[in-house]
């Protein structure tokens, strides 16, 4: 690799506002009043915020410079695994922005929104073709609360049975939410080791699975990219001990039409719509974690429910076993409807295609590095690859010192340190709409790290040396952040 693809040259600093105005600046200019002025009574204007006096100009180069501080997959490849920072193509921010759908209010009568609850409804039955189950609830607003939703109607589940149980199984791959959701819900979570191979085994379910046991909290593919082949089996065991399977299917983005989630004994999963169907995500935007559940956890989904009848749709309480509302209204619109476009635009040949292009893809980055770097689990990876920086350990080169070089080759780095089982684990997911070319230039790049990692190890200790921010003392950064106050705030708490 000779050149990155990164440069610094012009990108440029950029001060704080209340530094850059200058008194009597102005960004506006308005005709000459046309009516007698008239003094405003400072007590009812109260004593605000004193703003600084800006261009135009001044503004636009502002906002423009810090956006070019940012890094975004419409930037470049952006490979950070159990996310899925795949790219959400612009028509489905279009129609979700319709002024018809950004101007609807959840307190308009039913028969002004129409469009919009055949919309949900229509997305419902996609979302449960596309995973094989029976009823949704698009209800939740991000992945968590579909965890915790799915909790809940275990929970109410078993309930009616008589005994809503007090443990649930997890195991040591799952994502932190796991754990949380079913603590939140009241469960005891007990962790399940994965085998050697990276995934769970039916054994070892069974050793722990018992009548005491609401069921398994699994993710497929699990966060090691790989696919749990014993899914069925372990369904079986936890099914004849009277418990349920909850998949988190946060990683749907690998399996989308290929995987009957129904038929490989799931009874209710998550799904994010703000990872696979075309909602950009990171810096806590909104999201959507809708539920899918089989016939039999139907009864117990959150309300209200969009309901048919005849031809006019409607939102209906009317389920006297429902776990409830999750929160005001009915979650995030915006993020169903650009879900809903994604669905229709793809169609279910594409929606398949990009699954099984995001498995090659990430196959193929996994072949190519394997020699490169450690990859503790040598098997068909579904849709992002796990190494760890093993190899270079002798060097006294960290997973952290490499993925900080990746920037200097304009890279943002992947995932790090995720899986906890994997020690210094590098995370790789390079979605489906990454070209050869891409993943090449990625490839070469994470390839001269590691040679430099054996020339120069001292070197990578002060990576990054070409980004406007250079090595950051993390733990300060988040232990004692520094937040500069806009000096004509003058002490005032900021509005
Ligand atoms: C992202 C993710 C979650 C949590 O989803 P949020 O929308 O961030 O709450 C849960 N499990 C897995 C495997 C994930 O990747």
């Amino acid at each position: 690799m000779t050149e990155s693809i990164g440069t610094t040259g012009l990108v440029l600093n950029e001060p704080l506002l209340w530094e850059k105005g200058r008194m009597g600046r102005t960004g506006y200019s308005l005709p000459k009043t046309d009516v007698p002025s008239a003094a405003i009574d400072d007590a009812l204007v109260g004593e605000g915020p004193d703003f600084p006096d800006l261009s135009e100009v001044d503004v636009v180069r502002h906002y423009t410079r810090l956006s070019q501080w940012n890094f975004s997959v419409d930037a470049g490849m952006y490979p950070l695994g159990s996310c899925t920072m795949k790219y959400n193509p612009k028509t489905n921010e279009r129609q979700a922005g319709l002024p018809g759908f950004a101007g609807a209010h959840p307190l308009f009568p039913e028969t002004l929104c129409q469009g919009i609850l055949e919309l949900m409804y229509d997305l419902e039955r996609h979302l449960a073709e596309i995973t094989g189950m029976d009823a949704v609830s698009l209800q939740p607003a991000a992945g968590a609360q579909g965890e915790f939703s799915g909790m809940l109607l275990i929970h109410a589940y078993h309930k009616r049975n008589g005994n809503p149980r007090s443990k649930i199984l997890v195991p040591d791959t799952a994502h932190g939410t796991n754990p949380a959701s079913a603590t939140l819900c009241g469960y005891k979570s007990v962790a399940v080791k994965s085998g050697a191979k990276g995934i769970l085994t039916p054994e070892r379910v069974g050793e722990l699975m018992d009548e005491e046991t609401a069921g398994i909290m699994l993710t497929n593919p699990n966060t090691l990219g790989l696919f749990e082949n014993h899914v069925k089996a372990i369904a079986a065991i936890v099914h004849d001990k009277g418990g349920l399977v909850y998949c988190d299917g946060a990683n749907m983005n690998a399996l989308m039409g290929i995987v009957d989630m129904a038929a490989i004994g799931i009874d209710v999963l998550h799904l994010n719509l703000h990872k696979t169907f075309s909602t950009p995500h990171g810096g806590g935007g909104p999201g959507s974690g809708p539920i899918c559940v089989r016939r039999h956890l139907e009864p117990f989904l959150p309300v209200p429910r969009i309901v048919k009848t005849g031809e006019t749709f409607g939102l209906s309480e009317d389920f006297p076993e429902s776990v409830g509302k999750l929160h005001a209204f009915f979650g995030n619109v915006g993020v169903m409807i650009k879900a809903y476009s994604y669905i229709l635009s793809m169609g279910p040949d594409h929606l398949k295609k990009a699954s099984q292009l995001a498995v090659l893809n990430a196959n193929y980055v996994k072949e190519r590095l394997k020699g490169v770097f450690h990859l503790p689990f040598d098997a068909p990876c579904m849709h992002e690859c796990v190494f760890t920086d093993k190899h270079q350990a002798a060097r006294k080169v960290t997973t952290l010192d490499m993925v900080k070089r990746l920037m200097d080759y304009g890279f943002h780095p992947p995932t790090v340190y995720f899986p906890l089982v994997v020690s210094g684990a590098i995370m790789i997911e390079p979605t489906e709409t990454e070209s050869k070319e891409n993943l090449d230039r990625f490839v070469e790049a994470m390839t001269a790290i590691a040679s430099e990692a054996g020339e120069n190890p001292e070197g990578l200790k002060s990576a990054p040396t070409r980004c406007k921010v250079k090595r950051l003392d993390e733990v300060t950064a988040a232990r004692r952040p520094c937040l500069v106050e806009p000096p004509a705030l003058k002490g005032e708490a900021p509005r």
